[in-house]
């Protein structure tokens, strides 16, 4: 029945075609994004079937849950799942945590939101099978839509798109699938599970095939991203918990990603097979504010990075006795150094090695375990990283804003209580902040001068 629908469906379009005059053909290259969201998908049942229209697609494992043990971890359910795909951000900052869960905070927009922001002209799309992702996360951003629906079947929200897709003139749209999360809960893997996918297939085959004419037909540049919110269970059935096969999502992509995010996110834990060396669910945000080139400074606060475009990775150095020290977030578990789970010490490591940071404004931006964090010296009272007066260690928090930065000259100072003060490595002797021998605690000191940096 479902693929006799679907031929039925590849009838309508042809005839809708031989419908639409083609108008211009000027191709302005208008930059376009369908993000399609297939709920419960297991990647490797896709990676195991015969799915023809994902083989179109530029496919990547990904990861959802945000990381175990930390702040950002959350269950791998649908409501925080939705809500970081299009937030970019885990649940301590969009506070998500259950399926029946109301707003999504207001401080961490959605996608959405973003686009309508950028530009109010844009005509912004969705249609969501499952229907709390618009009626209770994102009920506050339900206006900038042009046209949308709740519930419903895959297959009338899959003919909403076309339709969108052949007569109107999308900027942005998201479908919200879920046939696969429903037949699993109802079977668990097997001939079901395995039709449900290769069903989703055949409708990404024809929302690609609309896309396409599209580009053919009015020159426009279309980023399609496909992706889901979680996996599953040993047995199909059920998911919510912190195992590799329910962390284990998929980005498929119609075109190329980056090549260099792998550098950025090499991660010493290696839990779940390694899963926190691939992008995270928080980088579908990003990528679509990248490729609309409305990605501001700001954004780089959100817990992933963009697969599309250039990132533009800089590093941090200081000369200390002769060796080039790199700065760096990852503090050892058990060093004296540990803030909370939410702040990293800063520090200059003279091993050779320095994480990557995004200078982006007069902020400094870090991605550390897929969570956005930014340099600051505000270090919490109360905390053992107290210097003396003058000196305010220098920390990633993974929360806050991160302070103003004046970086010139290959220097940085920051102005604390109306003092400026200057970045610098050298801790005292005797203070407690002494990490291991090839480390030094970075701080701002408001009694010295900022020591000079090599800043690539
Ligand atoms: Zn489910």
């Amino acid at each position: 029945m479902a693929k006799f629908k679907g031929i039925i469906n590849k009838l309508i379009i042809t005839v809708i075609f031989s419908m639409v005059s083609v108008c211009s053909l000027a191709a302005n290259g208008a930059k376009k994004v369908l993000l399609v969201g297939v709920d419960g998908t297991q990647y490797e049942r896709v990676m195991a079937l015969n799915t023809p229209a994902f083989d179109r697609f530029n496919i990547i494992k990904a990861y959802t849950g945000g990381v175990a043990g930390n702040k950002s971890e959350q269950r791998t359910v649908s409501g925080p799942g939705w809500t970081t795909i299009l937030t970019g951000v885990w649940k301590n900052k969009h506070g998500v945590e259950s399926n029946s869960d109301g707003l999504a905070s207001s401080s961490w927009p959605s996608i959405y939101r973003y686009l309508h922001d950028a530009n109010s002209q844009l005509k912004l799309y969705g249609f969501s099978t499952w229907g709390p992702i618009h009626t209770q996360f994102f009920a506050n951003d339900m206006a900038f839509l042009s046209s949308r629906a709740e519930g419903g079947s895959d297959d009338d929200n899959v003919q909403r798109t076309l339709n969108v897709l052949y007569h109107d003139s999308p900027d942005f749209i998201f479908l919200h699938l879920d046939e696969p999360d429903a037949a699993g809960h109802s079977h668990g893997f097997g001939h079901e599970y395995d039709e449900s996918i290769i069903r989703s297939d055949h409708r990404l085959g024809l929302l690609l095939d609309a896309v396409e004419h599209r580009e053919q037909t009015f020159g426009e540049n279309w980023l399609v991203l496909v992706t889901t919110d979680h996996g599953r269970d040993f047995m199909g059935k059920g998911h919510g918990s912190q195992t590799k096969q329910e962390k284990t999502i998929f980005i498929a992509s119609n075109k190329p990603l980056n090549k260099n995010y792998q550098d950025i996110i090499a991660l010493p834990n290696k839990s779940f097979g390694g899963i926190y060396g691939w992008p995270a669910q928080t980088y579908i945000v990003p990528t679509i504010l990248n490729f609309f080139g409305v990605m501001s400074d700001i954004h780089w606060r959100l817990d992933g990075l963009p697969l599309i475009g250039d990132i533009n990775v800089n590093r941090i150095y200081a000369n200390i006795g002769g060796k080039k020290c790199g700065l760096e977030w990852d503090v050892n578990t058990a060093s004296p150094a540990t803030i909370g789970m939410n702040e990293h010490v800063a520090k200059f490591d003279c091993d050779g090695h320095a994480d990557p940071l995004f200078i982006k404004g007069n902020k400094i931006y870090a991605n550390i375990f897929n969570s956005g964090c930014t340099l600051q010296w505000d270090v919490d009272k109360g905390t053992p990283l107290t210097l003396e007066e003058s000196e305010h260690v220098a920390k990633f928090d993974c929360t806050d804003y991160g302070d103003p930065l004046q970086i010139k000259n290959q220097q940085i100072t920051s102005y604390i209580d109306d003092q400026l003060c200057g970045f610098q490595w050298d801790a005292d002797a005797g203070t407690p902040i002494t990490l291991g021998r090839n480390e030094h605690v970075a701080k701002f000191d408001c009694q010295g001068s900022p020591d000079q940096l090599i800043i690539e």
